[in-house]
């Protein structure tokens, strides 16, 4: 059982409150729904399932109870529709801006379709945020926007040139919010996520993250494929993580904090071939002997793919008071908990 008492006493010392979260059908929108539910807030969710599930709202109904899913309501529409936006965006006083299309080699396979939702449907969302007034707008960024520079750890304002048209957007976003707050003294925070994971992270399709694919391989004790030679290394963030770091950024009130990017990670790293050890120890403890040494079927790089990240959260921490819970090790038993839960 996840201990989400902080994020509740932080939501319960704010008072009921309008939130929007955007791409609230998906892996991570649907973690902040559910913490936010649990805190008594109101919540609106908007996405076009383009590629979260309704399976997704089931279990965070069934996990917040019949009385708090009470306060909330979905609207089912595209991001890319300005008009959509200015509905959802109407009387709110918080927005998580989720809603995109993730991944890298996505990206690359479909350069258009990434930048028409990741920076066409960002623009509307945070021009429907500014003219509804909220009083503040949290967006999803990529560690991605670090790109070709190779200093390690990823410290903000040490931005490469972006290696993906994934990495493009976000780049762009932050750069959009950075002229909101300009022009408008609106107050927007971006988020540099860094490999998040957890519980309802998708392991199908062939754009599936890593730790969900290989946990979904290892249940099936089918092998495990590791593009490169394994010491390619992330600094994994399990997602309660990224739900703290949702609701400090929305509600903190230190002067400095708003207008600004920060990575959200755990400031670790982890080379794919520790992690491959790790999932294989957590999925055990559920019984399934063997899994330990997992078949490696090493295989080349990915195009677009940075050799290392490793984040300096020193920046959140400061002006955020992001301080992460939960370890790789604790947040890979909570993943093996919940893919187990859902083998039957
Ligand atoms: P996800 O695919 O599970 O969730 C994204 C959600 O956005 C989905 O529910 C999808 O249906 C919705 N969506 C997509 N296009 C839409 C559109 N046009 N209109 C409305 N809704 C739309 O992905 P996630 O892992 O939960 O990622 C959430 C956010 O975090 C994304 O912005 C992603 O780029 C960012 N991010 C994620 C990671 C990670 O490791 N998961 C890392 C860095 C950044």
């Amino acid at each position: 059982m996840l201990d989400e008492s902080n994020e509740t006493h932080l939501l319960e010392s704010l008072g009921p409150k309008k939130w929007l979260v955007t791409g609230a059908a998906g892996f991570i929108g649907s973690h902040l729904v559910e913490t936010l539910l649990n805190g008594d807030q109101e919540v609106v969710a908007l996405d076009n399932l383009a590629t979260g599930s309704n399976a997704n709202f089931d279990a965070v109904r069934q996990s917040v109870g019949e009385a708090r899913w009470k306060r909330f309501s979905l609207i089912n529409g595209d991001i890319r529709d300005l008009s959509v936006c200015r509905v959802a965006a109407a009387g709110v006083d918080y927005v998580l801006h989720q809603a995109a299309l993730g991944s890298v080699p996505r990206s690359i396979d479909t350069p258009y379709l990434t930048t028409d939702v990741n920076v066409s449907g960002f623009v509307n969302m945070i021009t429907a945020a500014k003219d509804s007034g909220v009083k503040r707008f949290v967006f999803a960024s990529s560690s991605s926007v670090y790109g070709s520079d190779p200093r390690l750890p990823k410290t903000e304002g040490n931005e490469g040139e972006p290696l993906s048209p994934y990495a493009l957007s976000k780049s762009v976003n932050e750069q959009y919010s950075a002229v909101f707050s300009r022009c408008y003294q609106m107050e927007s925070i971006g988020l540099r996520y860094f490999n998040v994971f957890g519980p309802r992270q998708n392991p199908a399709g062939p754009y599936a993250a890593v730790i969900p694919l290989w946990f979904q391989a290892m249940v099936e004790k089918k092998p495990i494929f590791i593009n490169g030679d394994g010491t390619t290394s992330r600094d994994f963030c399990f997602v309660a993580n990224v739900v703290q770091a949702n609701l400090l950024a929305a509600t903190s009130t230190n002067a400095g904090a708003a207008g600004q990017c920060y990575n959200i990670a755990c400031g670790d790293r982890t080379s794919l071939n520790q992690l491959a050890e790790l999932i294989g120890r957590a999925v055990s403890k559920h019984g399934q002997q063997g899994v330990m040494q997992p078949e490696l079927v090493y295989r080349d790089f990915r195009p677009g793919d940075v050799a290392h990240s490793h984040a300096n959260i020193e920046k959140a921490t400061v002006l955020l008071g992001y301080s992460p819970r939960f370890g790789i090790k604790q947040g890979l038993d909570f993943t093996a908990e919940w893919f187990f839960s859902q083998q039957h």
